[in-house]
């Protein structure tokens, strides 16, 4: 592939060509990072040709995708979401521009089918037969979605804290479901060995230096979408990191492409009881494991797989890290919902809710543009969101008991 130059290590810097290596660096076992050949992409991509681009999903970036062909993956649509203006919130937290990007509007509900898209575009170039994957729900979500209907089989390793809805999502597209009973890192170990000894194509993130890559063409949106510029903020939730990452490559590239002057402040959201990134970040020491719990179960990570890059994003943007609590995400779920009409799963909401901290804190500047990316659509975990909200009440059904249930809510006098 001549726009790729390499793969390159991020730990030993060891350079490998995309014939050496599919994963992990073969001398030191580091995350791989897909370096371009920026020259000879300007040739063929800029501006004036985008513009006149009339495919309106992830693919219209084919030019910066480490891949060939994109023919054989389905085409459900992935890719350009909605960024929306947010005015009267923007408003109401004293900020003079507020977008959301609206990844939940993704065909499984997530921001992941951008990265499930280029991984499952390198198996079929690479004749895979089978792919597996472990993730929290929706990277497997997507994934099984994007196989369905192909001549692949796709095996799933899935942590029991997968909420219902990402469940059924993996059944009802027909992957290998192997439930898990323990947490997403071991079956993240299990998959990992599984492709080993199987030899099987992996999705996982980190280890699979491709899903990145898709995961960054949400950058590229960003940037078009405000007129080919980057935001002064970007506010990401983080488990793995990969979005984190992800983002801050495609805000790169469009920067060496000279597509954007400035580049934006990164700041990662995670749950305070799964804070890996957050706590290297912030105390500037090395990635500790921890013992992960929250209700925001897509960023749910003890060990975060691909931190050197998301704590390398956050340092070469000047970035933060901040936690939430799972009571500000659970609260931030209707409030968001209300305040911008858009319904996110916990991790998405997480990024609302410390939106609110850093402005009680000062971190936003009044002339600034924030964008809040929302990775994944709230009906994918209805439960989380349940706990937060009202019951409802059941009537007789007769206009009495309407006038009666009217009166109680204060509804009507
Ligand atoms: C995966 C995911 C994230 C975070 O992604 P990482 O790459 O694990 O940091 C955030 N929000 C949602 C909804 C996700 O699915
Ligand atoms: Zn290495």
């Amino acid at each position: 592939m001549k726009k790729i130059l390499n793969l390159q290590c991020i730990n030993c810097g060891k350079e490998h060509k995309t014939s050496e290596a599919n994963f992990v660096c073969t001398a030191c076992g580091g995350n791989l990072e897909v370096n371009y050949d920026y020259k000879l992409i300007s040739k063929r991509f800029s501006i004036g040709k985008l513009k006149d681009n009339r495919e309106f999903d992830m693919w219209r970036y084919m030019d910066l995708l480490p891949i060939n062909d994109h023919d054989k993956v389905p085409h459900v649509h992935v890719g350009w979401t909605p960024l929306y203006p947010c005015k009267d919130l923007a408003k109401e937290l004293h900020i003079s521009n507020l977008f959301i990007k609206d990844e939940g509007r993704n065909p499984t509900g997530s921001i992941k089918d951008r990265g499930s898209a280029v991984a499952v575009a390198r198996a079929l170039e690479l004749e895979q037969e089978v792919i597996a994957d472990a993730s929290t729900g929706n990277a497997s979500d997507s994934l099984a979605c994007l196989t369905a209907s192909m001549p692949m089989k796709t095996v799933i390793f899935a942590p029991k804290s997968v909420p219902d809805p990402k469940l059924v999502q993996l059944l009802v597209y027909g992957a290998e479901v192997i439930g898990v009973d323990g947490s997403y890192d071991e079956a993240f170990e299990l998959c990992k060995q599984s492709v080993q000894k199987y030899g099987w194509y992996s999705r996982a993130a980190g280890f699979n230096p491709f899903t990145r890559e898709g995961k960054k063409t949400c950058a590229f949106e960003i940037c078009e979408q405000l007129d080919w510029e980057a935001p002064d903020k970007v506010v990401v939730a983080a488990g793995d990191g990969t979005v984190l990452a992800g983002l801050w490559k495609g805000f790169t590239d469009f920067n060496k492409l000279g597509i954007i002057e400035r580049m934006p402040q990164m700041i990662a959201v995670q749950a305070e009881g799964s804070a890996a990134i957050a706590e290297a970040f912030n105390t500037h020491s090395e990635v500790k494991s921890v013992s992960a719990h929250t209700v925001a179960d897509s960023i749910v990570v003890n060990y975060p797989r691909d931190a050197a890059l998301a704590l390398q994003a956050l340092q070469e943007s000047n970035g933060m890290a901040l936690t939430v609590t799972d009571e500000e995400i659970l609260q931030a779920i209707p409030e968001l919902a209300r305040k911008a009409n858009i319904f996110a799963e916990p991790a998405g909401a997480a990024t609302y809710a410390a939106l609110k901290k850093l402005v009680a804190q000062g971190k936003i500047e009044r002339d600034e543009t924030v964008v809040l990316v929302v990775g994944g659509n709230g009906l994918k975990d209805i439960d989380s969101a349940m706990q937060v909200l009202p019951k409802v009440c059941v009537i007789p059904p007769t206009m009495a008991a309407v006038e009666q249930e009217l009166k109680a809510k204060g509804f009507i006098k």
